[in-house]
Formats: C-alpha cells, sequence, structure tokens
C-alpha cells in the first residue's frame, strides 16, 4: 500500500509481472475485474485511466455511451495471492472518457467527491472510518428449492426458515447451540486455521490487521479485526477483506456469506463502522469532561447521523433481509439513540480513555452487503449536515433498550422496519446527500428504482414460512 505510479512501474519490471488485474466496485459492491497485459500500464494510464465497454454492468448501464474510463490507484497495489500467474492487483476509480468527469455511478468516484466536499466545507480535512464486517462460513450445500435456490448449512441445526428450535435429545458434540459462538476454543470453533489464514493473508497485502474470532452466532460466524483508515482506503479494504474471505473459504471447500441474517433466530451479520474527523491532524470528537468526552462537533456529527439514518440505510442496510437482522435482541440496534458503551443504541461511543484521537462513535445498523464507499460517504454526509446545521442529539441514553417497557420504548425513534420503508425515507430526504454534488439525484433514483425492484422480487414470492402460518389454516 502506498505505492505511487514509478513505484509500480519499477514493481512491474523488476518482478517481471506479466499481468495486471483491474478491479472495480459496481453499485452493488461486488468487484468487477478486467485483466491486461503489462506493457498497456505505463504513467498516463495512471492518469487518464484505460478505456473498457462499461455497457453490461448492472444499475450502469442508462449511461448513453459504454466506453468508460478506468483510472487505477498505485497506492492500492497487490499481487493477488489467488491466481496462479503472478498478476498485480490495481483498485480502480470510474471516470467519464470524455469530459474526464468521475463517473457519477461510480462508488469510489463518489467517495472520492464526498472527500472533496468535506475539504470544502472546511469543518475538517480527514475522515476516518473502521469497519467491522462480519460473516458465516457455510459447508458448500445447496438446498434447491427451485428458481434461485435456497442455501443453508449442514453446521446449522436446522434450516434458516425454521423456528431455530434445538432438537431435543441427541449428542450435540461440541456443536455450539445459537448465540453461543462468542467464543470457545475447539473443537467448539471448527474455523480456527480458515480465519488464521484469512488473517495473515491480508495483513501480508499490507492491511493492518488486529485479531481474528468466532462471533456469537453458532452457525459459524467469525470477525477478522482490522485497523481504522481514511475513508476510501478503509472501504479499499472492506472489499479486499470480502475478497481474501470468499476466496479462503472456498480453498477450504466452504463458502462465506455477508448476507445481515441467513439463520433465524441466531445473531446476524453485522458492519459496524466507527468514525470520527480530523481537521490540520487534530481531532475533532474530543471533548474534555462532557458526557462521554464528546465534543460539540461530534455531538452535532451525531445529530446528523440520527437524524438521516433512515434515508441512509437505503445504502447502510441495502438487502430486504437487512431488515430481518434489525430487530431486537441479537445485538443489533434498532433504536435511533446514542450511548456511552451501550450496545444497544444505533450509536455507541465506546470508552477510549484519555488518547483525544481515539474519540469517535460507532454506528451499529449497518450489515456488510453495504457498499463500502456509498455506506461510508452517506454516514459522513448526515454527519456533516449534523455540524452544519448544528443538530443537537439529545442526551445519551444509557438504559438497556432491549429491556425497556413498550411503552417506553414508543417514544424512541427506530431504523426502518424494511427496505421498502427506508427507500421511502430516502426519497423523502435526499438533499444532504446531494450537498456539493456528491450524490446526484440521478444517483438516488437510480438507486431506489433498482432496490425497489429486489422489494418486488421478494413481495411476489410465496415465503417457506408462510406454509407454517397458513397452508391449513
Ligand atoms: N453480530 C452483531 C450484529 O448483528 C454484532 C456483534 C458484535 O457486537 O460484534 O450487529
Ligand atoms: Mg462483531
Ligand atoms: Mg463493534
Amino acid at each position: 500500500m502506498g505505492k505511487s505510479p514509478q513505484d509500480v512501474l519499477r514493481q512491474i519490471k523488476d518482478e517481471g509481472i506479466e499481468l495486471i488485474d483491474l478491479k472495480f466496485t459496481d453499485l452493488h459492491g461486488k468487484w468487477q475485474h478486467l485483466t491486461v497485459c503489462s506493457d498497456l500500464i505505463d504513467e498516463e494510464a495512471f492518469t487518464n485511466g484505460l478505456a473498457f465497454d462499461g455497457s453490461s454492468i448492472r444499475g450502469w448501464k442508462a449511461i448513453n455511451e459504454s466506453d468508460m474510463d478506468m483510472v487505477p490507484d498505485a497506492s492500492t497495489a497487490w499481487i493477488d495471492p489467488f491466481y496462479r500467474h503472478k498478476t498485480l492487483s490495481l483498485i480502480c476509480s470510474i471516470r467519464e472518457p470524455r469530459s474526464g468527469e468521475p463517473y457519477a455511478r461510480c462508488p469510489r468516484a463518489l467517495a472520492q467527491k464526498a472527500l472533496g466536499y468535506l475539504a470544502g466545507t472546511g469543518l475538517a480535512d480527514t475522515a476516518y472510518f473502521g469497519p467491522e464486517p462480519e460473516f458465516f462460513i457455510f459447508d458448500d450445500v445447496r438446498y434447491n428449492s427451485g428458481e434461485g435456490g435456497c442455501f443453508y448449512s449442514v453446521d446449522t441445526i436446522e434450516a434458516p426458515w425454521n423456528s431455530g428450535r434445538i432438537e431435543e435429545g441427541g449428542n450435540l458434540a461440541y456443536k455450539i447451540q445459537l448465540k453461543e459462538g462468542y467464543f470457545p476454543v475447539p473443537p467448539n470453533d471448527t474455523a480456527q486455521d480458515i480465519r488464521s489464514e484469512m488473517l495473515l493473508l491480508m495483513g501480508q497485502l499490507g492491511i493492518p490487521m488486529e485479531k481474528h474470532h468466532h462471533e456469537v452466532a453458532g452457525a459459524g460466524q467469525h470477525e477478522l479485526g482490522m485497523k481504522y483508515a481514511e475513508l476510501i482506503e478503509a472501504a479499499d479494504n472492506v472489499m479486499i477483506y470480502k475478497y481474501i474471505v470468499r476466496n479462503v473459504a472456498r480453498k477450504y471447500g466452504k463458502t462465506a456469506t455477508f448476507m445481515p441474517k441467513p439463520v433465524f433466530n441466531d445473531n446476524g451479520t453485522g458492519m459496524h463502522v466507527h468514525q470520527s474527523l480530523f481537521k490540520g491532524g487534530q481531532p475533532l470528537f474530543f471533548g474534555e469532561g462532557t458526557y462521554a468526552n464528546l465534543s460539540q462537533t461530534a455531538r452535532w456529527y451525531i445529530g446528523g447521523i440520527l437524524k438521516h439514518a433512515p434515508s441512509f440505510l437505503a445504502f447502510t442496510n441495502p438487502t430486504t433481509n437487512s431488515y430481518k437482522r434489525l430487530v431486537p435482541g441479537f445485538e443489533a440496534p434498532v433504536n435511533l439513540v446514542y450511548s456511552q458503551g451501550n450496545r444497544s443504541a444505533a450509536v455507541r461511543i465506546p470508552l477510549t480513555g484519555p488518547n483525544p484521537k481515539a474519540k469517535r462513535l460507532e454506528f451499529r445498523p449497518g450489515d456488510a452487503l453495504a457498499n463500502p464507499y456509498l455506506a461510508f460517504s452517506a454516514m459522513m454526509m448526515a454527519g456533516v449536515d449534523g455540524i452544519k446545521n448544528q443538530i443537537d442529539p439529545g442526551d445519551g441514553f444509557d438504559e438497556d433498550l432491549f429491556e425497556l417497557p413498550a411503552e417506553r420504548l414508543a417514544s424512541i425513534p427506530t431504523v426502518p422496519a424494511s427496505l421498502n420503508g427506508s427507500l421511502e425515507a430516502l426519497n423523502a430526504d435526499k438533499n444532504y446527500l446531494m450537498e456539493g454534488g456528491v450524490f446526484t439525484e440521478d444517483f438516488i433514483n437510480n438507486w431506489i428504482d433498482i432496490k425497489y425492484e429486489e422489494v418486488q422480487q421478494l413481495r411476489q414470492r410465496p415465503h417457506p414460512h408462510e406454509f407454517t402460518m397458513y397452508y391449513d389454516a
């Protein structure tokens, strides 16, 4: 990481690299790639980009002209560990070929615009993000329910759509039960070597890693701990993380999924995101002697986050399945309040001690199917809107929200209950995203159309549990 174009060109020459894999992120947060011969990469390629046909990429087809430019970022160079032939990987942003403008539907280019906007406000010049994606590893077993197929693990005690009850009798033989995965040693934990391989591989690619562990879900849920980084690098790291996790799992004959709620009645998969702003190298979120040692700037940032969360959940929780995770009782918060230490609040302020640079907030509702460039940019735009408009977040809420009686809960705002609800909230509240032209109106409308199509696809299909409830009703 941190290489210049000259460093990369030298590496290509010195190490005799013949192939370069250009990877870019589509709207859905999936990497697409094109492999080119290394002599196509010269110094100009890093400024002018390489032409490709972008017409078949999902959600980009509205562009009238299919020619686009991929602009590789030299600082992202790494040798792809999964290819037999030595191949240098470069992460790219997409640009319009004629005007040279960033392509408005390229998530990475959008995140670059968001950072430009932040600097332009004069409020801050650096945004740090610390994402915590979780995932399940399942055996590669598919239950084919006909069209599309439906998938469960032989490790899960029952298929996901069942009650989740553990059958009585029988010897569970080290099988981890629902919500008890955090975190017994082997033989209960069967994925130590897989996680170690993932973690060490990430470290070899230059991503500072901290730890790995089994997560709470008994059905085989895991997390690798990455260090925080500046917004774009943190989003790039999430892309690399998913690539490593999926490909290492594959190597072991398994599959990994970032789906937020694959197993009923067990914990879901989140992607908590820690965030803080700096200006001139100085942290902006620390305040001495206040609630949770938060500065006024941090409080307003939280105000913006809590106000706009129903809208930006369309980016941080972008699937129909995301909302099956956002239910009480599974460590996934549903209430839009903030709290020091309390994991049942949407915004948690970790206890960080006296170092002002460590002061940050953690947004907990988001999940790992979020496109990290869009999710981080949307949250930052919400926070900056909070600072600009001095949005007060109210008092911190330190009671356990999962245990609160219904009458008290009724007055506390919650996240939308469905993707449809978030899309409606986004449609009604999008100006804060469009400040400085960061998210264009076309981008937001296209997103709503694409995601509404997913809502419709699910809505039209009978659900297996409907048979339990209604078949002989
Ligand atoms: N898996 C939990 C979630 O859905 C989070 C567990 C944790 O605190 O790391 O957000
Ligand atoms: Mg976790
Ligand atoms: Mg966390």
